[in-house]
């Protein structure tokens, strides 16, 4: 029988508190606009650019355009800025409930911007010593071999695939490696993109960007957290519709309408999919199109607490559980900087099947599997837990973008600008920079200079 300890030693689930206050954002909104929501004082609503959302993007975007001596002001829907680059605290202790690799280091914003700000970084220096398991028995030499060479010779079908230009998913691209292929391919795409391979686009993974990685011991969301720092940033300040005019754009928020004379549109591809705003006149087909050739994954991380044991298990000692929640694989990170905490990550149906489960259930799911690995005193020095379900965050609605099969285009096609006052930028844009914190800093910097060179 799956043990379950009284739900108060979960803490209660940040997204979850985000869910609760979309809602009473909402209902206040209509049930009296301007109640509660300090609107626009005189001056205030009207600005040289807007920004929607306060995420890596807007922050960069914004940064620059105020450097420059604009105008600016952010519009964020949440009382945090950030977006889905978030440390949370709530445990105790500091883990990235969303990023927190600074991948291809050697071109990334953030790494100068830590740099500059005396913000740490480390090398990463990869899974050092991963241990697969299945039903708590550990997998030996021989299964890691078979997986490490189906993987290998993954990368050379994806090269043939660019080559012929056939953008198939990277589920059918491993259908020639058989079941080995297939299982490996499976979970790379689950825990590395977030989302199950037959919807995700080889060639567009194929051309990510490579490079080293830095982590972070303050955090990736407090680096990025503190850029936004003196921002003219407004918080709990959900827009809900972009009007073009003639001679500028206008956009409907709870404290009022703002004028500005370019928009620069940060909110996640989840959010645009979800036409949580509504644009005036309808956004061109181009740009529909482009929305419908994208999806958003399901990265879904569970933060478990303990009290001090390690269970003989030294950092960087990692492990990855094979059959996590119907056969979908869970890897768990040990102690990251050596602090007493281990960060559960799955993704695609299995993530989104974990967060509709919701906190208390999610956390014991990945408590349970856990024990299966090192015994059932875990339990025993278990503190708590945190789910971090970004799939069911009406505020992100999902990790970070996917272009689907056959819509290699649709992340170019998106960041075109519209009605020459629109622009859409963000992870979702960023080509072989996208699903990350420096793609989206690049994505919303290019946005602000285009807009300075007063190129339409
Ligand atoms: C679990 C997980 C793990 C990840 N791991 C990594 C990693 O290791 N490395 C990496 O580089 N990247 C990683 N990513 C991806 C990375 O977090 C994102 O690519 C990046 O943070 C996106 O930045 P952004 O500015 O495009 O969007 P966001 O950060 O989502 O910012 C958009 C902002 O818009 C706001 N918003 C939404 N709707 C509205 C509205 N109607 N009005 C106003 N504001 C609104 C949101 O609240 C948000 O603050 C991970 C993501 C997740 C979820």
């Amino acid at each position: 029988m799956a043990f379950r300890r009284p739900a108060p030693y979960v803490l209660p689930m940040p997204l979850e508190e985000t869910r609760r206050r979309m809602i009473t954002l909402a209902a206040a909104a209509i049930a009296a606009p301007a109640l509660g929501r300090r609107a626009f004082a005189a001056g205030e609503g009207e600005a040289d650019v807007a920004v929607i959302g306060a995420g890596a993007a807007g922050i960069a975007a914004a940064r620059a355009l105020t450097d420059a001596g604009k105008r600016v002001i952010v519009l964020e829907a949440r009382s945090r800025a950030g977006g889905r680059a978030h440390t949370d605290r709530s445990l105790g202790i500091g883990f990235d409930a969303g990023a927190a690799f600074v991948h291809f280091a050697e071109r990334n914003p953030w790494v100068e911007w830590a740099e500059r700000h005396g913000i740490e970084l480390l090398p990463w220096k990869g899974w050092m010593h991963f241990r697969p398991y299945s039903g708590g028995r550990a997998l030996g030499e021989g299964y890691m071999q078979r997986r490490r060479r189906a993987r290998e010779s993954f990368w050379s079908v994806l090269e043939s695939a660019e080559r012929r230009g056939r953008d198939a998913s990277l589920a059918e691209l491993a259908l020639s490696l058989g079941e080995d292929g297939t299982v490996a391919v499976r979970d790379m795409a689950l825990l590395s993109i977030g989302e199950n391979p037959e919807r995700v686009s080889g060639l567009d993974y194929a051309a990510l960007w490579d490079g080293s990685d830095r982590i972070v011991p303050l955090g990736y969301g407090t680096l990025v957290q503190r850029a936004a720092e003196g921002l003219p940033i407004r918080f709990d300040c959900p827009v809900s519709a972009v009007h073009v005019a003639p001679t500028h754009v206008e956009i409907a928020t709870p404290a009022g309408v703002l004028r500005a004379a370019d928009v620069i549109v940060t909110v996640p591809l989840g959010v645009l999919a979800a036409d949580a705003i509504r644009f005036t006149p309808g956004l061109p087909l181009e740009t529909v199109r482009a929305i419908e050739g994208l999806s958003m994954g399901a990265l879904t991380k569970v933060a478990l607490r303990f009290d001090g044991e390690r269970f003989d298990i030294v950092p960087g000692d990692d492990f990855v559980v094979i059959d996590f929640a119907s056969g979908g694989p869970m890897t768990f990170e040990m102690w990251p900087f050596d602090r007493d905490i281990v960060i559960g990550t799955t993704g695609g149906d299995t993530g989104r099947a974990l967060g509709a489960a919701g906190g208390t259930e999610a956390v014991y799911a990945a408590l349970d599997a856990f024990a299966g690995v090192v015994g059932a005193r875990a339990r025993d020095h278990f503190v708590g837990g945190r789910l971090a379900d970004w799939w069911h965050d009406p505020l992100s609605h999902g990790s970070y973008s996917v272009v689907r099969p056959g819509h290699l285009s649709a992340r170019a096609a998106l960041a075109k600008p519209v009605a020459g006052r629109i622009r859409f930028a963000g992870e979702a844009t960023a080509g072989g920079a996208a699903m990350t914190v420096g793609g989206a800093a690049l994505e919303g910097l290019k946005a602000a200079h285009a807009i300075l060179a007063g190129t339409h």
